[in-house]
């Protein structure tokens, strides 16, 4: 019987780091790095989607007409460009019609891009729309990628630090965020160091110690504590009932931090429910010597979780409660108020 000749495969360029797209190109098309380089270069550094105008491409045509049908650089679309007091949140349609949001923050000398990992969460946080929604699905590499593709070259911002605090829970789609950190790392690429990447999480327990595993000590890591009193928590953040405040300390205590390295934590403060003397002393007492920089933000109102934001004196006087006892509270709390978006509520705006 006549053996069938197998096509050549797509290339998923944004879901490859150049290791993995230089393989590709060794083991399907018989050429290497040169040209892999090349087209990194072009779409990752340049935003460049006609690559095949390089050099590299016009002078090897015969690989080029191979390459064209098997590599569309086709970022999911945005839809919606909004801006709210200094913030921009854009709007993603994914190819199956959901949608995404994400926010860039500007800093001090550049701006940091809050991306979302899923459609939806599963976490269902009683102060967080997303949680509202409910979980749809996981986002791909590429649809992560895209965010970042989208926010440096279609809206043209100097994006240097990317935040997981958008749609989603990360350690939920554990594998897709840390090979798009990969992605994101790629210095011939997007060029995003670990350092500049934090990953925030409701406090799975298992992510954090899967993470610590793999011990990229650069990463920072964020969680999203607004309670240290396993009752009060439970009813703000339902994952709490699976893994209680006990298992989450265990976890970050055993978690490598790098070296002078600290957790960033975010608390929402909500009126009457999370602003007593007693949940600072509270949150003191967990915080205990674990290396902490907190994020303190005031709770900015959902639908059917009917609390008013706290006055600017609650957020003070909360704040000085902490600092009091030592903890290292980042005081920027009106940044972001009018967005209400996913993790944390895109709070504070850490990164700097
Ligand atoms: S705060 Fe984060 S973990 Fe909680 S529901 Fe919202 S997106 Fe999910």
């Amino acid at each position: 019987m006549e053996a069938k000749s197998k096509s050549p495969k797509m290339i998923p360029i944004f879901e490859l780091t150049l290791d993995g797209l230089t393989a590709i190109l060794k083991q399907d098309h018989k050429k290497g790095g040169f040209h892999a380089s090349a087209l990194y270069r072009e779409v990752f550094k340049q935003g460049k989607q006609n690559w095949f105008e390089a050099d590299e491409f016009v002078k090897s045509p015969a690989l080029t007409k191979v390459l064209l049908p098997l590599l569309a650089i086709k970022p999911d679309k945005i839809v919606k460009t909004i801006n709210e007091e200094f913030l921009t949140k854009f709007i993603t349609r994914l190819s199956d019609g959901q949608k995404i949001e994400s926010v860039i923050i500007p800093m001090t000398r550049y701006k940091t891009l809050c991306i979302s990992c899923q459609v939806g969460c599963k976490m269902g946080c009683r102060f967080c729309e997303t949680g509202r929604m409910g979980f749809k699905r996981n986002l791909s590499v590429a649809e992560i990628i895209s965010q970042v593709y989208n926010a440096r070259f279609f809206l043209k911002e100097n994006i240097q630090n990317v935040v997981f605090m958008g749609m989603g829970e990360p350690f939920d789609n554990f594998d897709n965020v840390i090979k798009a950190i990969e992605v994101m790392n790629v210095q011939q690429g997007l060029d995003i160091a670990s350092r500049h990447i934090t990953i925030s999480t409701a406090g799975l327990s298992s992510g954090i110690d899967k993470l610590a595993a793999l011990k990229l000590k650069n990463i920072r890591l964020a969680v999203s504590i607004n309670a240290a009193n396993d009752e009060v928590r439970s009813k703000l953040m339902p994952v709490n009932r699976r893994v209680p405040l006990k298992k989450l300390k265990t976890s970050l205590t055993n978690y490598p931090l790098k070296k002078r390295g600290a957790f960033l934590m975010e608390y929402v403060l909500i009126k009457g429910v999370n602003d007593s003397f007693q949940d600072a002393q509270e949150l003191v007492e967990f915080i205990g010597p674990l290396p902490v920089r907190l994020n303190l933000i005031g709770y900015n109102p959902v639908k059917d979780f009917d609390h008013p934001p706290p006055s600017e004196e609650a957020l003070h006087r909360f704040g000085q409660w902490l600092t009091d006892k030592g903890i290292f509270v980042i005081k920027r709390w009106s940044k972001g108020r009018s967005v209400s978006a996913g993790c944390g509520q895109l709070g504070g705006f850490l990164c700097e």
